[in-house]
């Protein structure tokens, strides 16, 4: 029988420093978080390959004492928290005490520090095996220096998994970006065998704040952005989140901070996707930097060693929260008075409408069109109705007059002067042309109409001729009997029937012919993990949206100008009406200085 031992203090940070350290990029994160908990204001970060020869961080922090410099390596030794309550609250990104004594027990680790009124800098090094630092004196200004040579080099096992210098260097550099992100008013450098790849000076205004913003995240992302502020009860909600028509195949453009700290978590990311739902291609994924301000005590930091999760005291009103803030900031982008000077015509939220059409640089949406415009047949589509000119001439008079009375008048969307080929709708308002795509705005217009009207009245219901018995675990029974007035408000009539039945006895009257079981079942999971569920909300959107697209002008249909002029003014007051169901956009302006470049005509 082998006997039982306790293991030495080295291997305990080894096995400990597998969670922590992964690679070079872990230690970053974890030096730069050491670095702002101590209050500083710049951060220079040096690498060598990647990181796996060099890292070298220095800050202007606070600095350690000479006392407690051996301290700072053990582990489980930290200034930051010392009794459970501060657990529970804790504000500083650090409280575990581990990741230095970690990153020592894998690396020749030297560590460098001076506080304000000392004599001089006094400094600990050691190397992998020896675990005894001793502390010399040295010179430093206040602050700290940390540095980090040949990363894993007692463990071949983890070495074998580094990457590319390259991969480990992108690895890093995101790293920096995240924590960049939470700390405007930082100052951040990096550098790569010896050359500059980042520099982000302190960002205290908006200006600077956005030249940031776009330098991390791209200037594409910037000039998409919406900005999003929001406030309920404790909760606080603000940052960019990038219009539908800014949208990414993968989820890597996705920044949500807590408290400063910035985590990845199902609760937020199923919140943000139910917030874009209706109005994003499937498979394309949204672009954000959000920041939630909470109180520390309704959020659990200390899930997992790294931190990157937290769990949330009440998940169900932050989901809440979350969904209907954004939910909000994307449906109040709408066609907007911009004034009248061409230059401003189209607001900045509708940066896609502007230049970038005509250039092209739109972010393409690869995914066909559910919707195809039959061609015209020949001779119909290019054919002049009688009656149209006399109809254009009319709406180019009402513009006239409007713009000559004054410059309030316009709406912003101008006012229709022909249709072009069954398709589009060619108008135009003080910044110049717009073109609309007809089918399109109809169809948001018919849904965003269906979606009041289904909110207003109460979810109209249908009994089940013959009630449907389905069998569930006993915790979403016992899940089901608890939300049973939640389920009634959603037109779910359910009843248990026993330990680990229920029945289905009644439906929302549109979807009596949806997979019910299923639906059900997706509905009670969704209430056991976020506390709620849209799925029967999604359902009903998802039919709607079907039924707007089959119920709206189909292309190639004639409209008359009148016709025309009230479908804009509908696209004026109808909330998400930037896009059409499926996130294309449904409309465009082409400004006048625009069309002055076609002609190279100097203005
Ligand atoms: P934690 O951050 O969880 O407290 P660490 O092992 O990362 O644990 O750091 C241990 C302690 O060393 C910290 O609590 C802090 O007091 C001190 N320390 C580490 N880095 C710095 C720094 N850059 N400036 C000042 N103090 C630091
Ligand atoms: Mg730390």
């Amino acid at each position: 029988m082998p006997k039982i031992h306790l293991l030495d203090q080295r291997l305990c940070n080894q096995i400990a420093a597998g969670e922590v350290v992964e690679r070079p990029a872990a230690v970053v994160k974890e030096l730069l978080e050491n670095s702002l908990d101590a209050g500083a204001s710049q951060v220079e970060i040096e690498l060598e390959q990647g990181g796996s020869k060099l890292i070298r961080l220095r800050d202007d922090g606070l600095g350690i004492d000479q006392e407690d410099l051996p301290l700072a390596l053990s582990r489980h030794a930290t200034s930051k928290i010392a009794v459970l309550e501060d657990l529970e609250r804790v504000a500083s990104l650090g409280f575990r005490g581990e990741a230095l004594a970690s990153i020592a027990s894998v690396s020749r680790l030297q560590l460098t520090s001076a506080v304000a009124d000392a004599a001089h800098a006094w400094q600990v090094s050691c190397e992998g095996r020896d675990q005894s630092a001793e502390v010399k004196p040295a010179s430093h200004p206040r602050g700290t220096t940390v540095e980090v040579r040949d990363l894993f080099f007692n463990t071949p096992a983890r070495r074998k998994f580094l990457r590319k210098e390259q991969t480990e260097f992108g690895h890093i550099e995101d790293a920096v970006k995240r924590i960049a992100l939470s700390r405007f008013n930082v100052g951040f450098t990096l550098r790569h065998n010896q050359r500059a790849t980042l520099q982000l000076p302190v960002a205290q205004t908006q200006a600077e704040q956005e030249k940031r913003l776009a330098r991390v995240c791209g200037p594409a992302f910037m000039e998409h952005a919406l900005a999003v502020d929001a406030q309920a009860g404790p909760l606080q909600l603000h940052g960019w989140v990038a219009l539908p028509t800014f949208s990414r195949s993968q989820a890597d453009l996705q920044y949500f901070f807590v408290n400063g700290r910035c985590i990845r978590d199902r609760l937020v990311t199923h919140a943000v996707r139910q917030a874009y739902r209706d109005v994003l291609f499937h498979g394309r994924h949204p672009a954000y930097v959000l920041y939630l301000e909470i109180d520390p005590a309704l959020v659990d930091v200390n899930v997992h060693p790294t931190k990157h999760e937290v769990r949330f005291r009440e998940g169900r009103s932050v989901h809440d929260f979350l969904f209907r803030s954004l939910h909000q900031a994307l449906a109040d982008v709408r066609p907007e008075s911009g004034g009248n000077s061409a230059a401003t015509a189209a607001p900045e939220a509708f940066a896609f409408s502007g230049g970038s059409a005509a250039a092209g640089t739109a972010q393409p949406l690869q995914q066909t069109p559910v919707w195809q415009p039959s061609l015209p047949s020949t001779g119909a589509g290019g054919g002049i109705r009688p009656g149209a000119v006399a109809e254009q001439v009319a709406a180019y008079t009402a513009l006239q007059q409007a713009a000559d009375t004054g410059d309030a008048e316009i709406p912003p969307l101008g006012y229709a002067l022909a249709q072009l080929k069954g398709i589009y709708i060619l108008a135009e308002n003080a910044g110049g042309m717009v073109l609309v795509d007809m089918h399109a705005a109809h169809e948001r217009i018919t849904l965003e109409r269906m979606k009041a009207a289904q909110q207003s009245g109460d979810v109209r219901r249908q009994p089940l001729l013959v009630p449907q018995s389905i069998a569930v675990a006993e915790r979403e029974a016992n899940c089901c009997e608890s939300h049973i007035g939640l389920l009634q408000q959603l037109g779910l009539g359910l009843d248990r029937a026993g330990e680990e039945l229920l029945v289905l006895r009644e439906v929302p009257a549109l979807l009596a012919h949806a997979n019910l079981e299923q639906l059900v079942r997706d509905v009670l999971a969704d209430l056991l993990e976020f506390g709620g569920s849209t799925r029967v909300s999604d359902h009903l959107d998802d039919l709607m949206s079907t039924m707007a697209c089959h119920g709206s002008v189909r292309a190639n249909r004639r409209l008359t100008v009148p016709e025309m002029n009230s479908l804009l003014r509908d696209m004026e007051a109808t909330e998400r009406s930037g896009q059409c169901n499926h996130g294309r956009p449904t409309w465009v302006q082409i400004s006048l200085p625009e069309l002055d470049k076609w002609f190279l005509r100097g203005r």
